[in-house]
């Protein structure tokens, strides 16, 4: 069932159906209410739900004007080699987790690549 369908199953018995939590974007609580009007028609007031692979996500009003779409809500799962080895950071031990944080990470530099491959040229 989408989340559509959940909404409009819940309105068939109740007359309203509420979502509480907080939102995704900015983290304030937030509460999004559904209700039915007399056109039979779904009012969604509050916020926006997301239903991706059956979690819940919710959004504020001002959130949601901002930008519609939900982003950033799967984990994302990092992997890098670990003594000669390709594992999830995740899962490795505390002191390769401790080792992990201390890395460096430095960006490819193609100016001193070109000034580099040109004093080659020149020897
Ligand atoms: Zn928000």
């Amino acid at each position: 069932m989408n989340i559509l369908e959940t909404i409009q199953h819940e309105l068939n018995t109740h007359k309203e159906v509420a979502f509480e939590g907080y939102c995704h974007d900015c983290h304030t609580e937030v509460q999004v209410l559904c209700t039915v009007n007399d056109s039979n028609e779904i009012i969604i007031a509050g916020g926006a739900i997301y239903k991706p692979r059956d979690r819940t996500f919710l959004k504020c009003d001002a959130c949601f004007a901002k930008d519609p779409t939900l982003r950033n809500y799967e984990e994302c799962e990092v992997y890098s080699r670990v003594v000669g080895y390709l594992r999830p950071v995740k899962q490795w031990n505390k002191g390769k987790k401790a080792e992990w944080k201390a890395r460096k990470e430095f960006k490819h530099d193609e100016k001193w690549e070109k000034s580099n491959e040109s004093k080659h040229r020149a020897t």
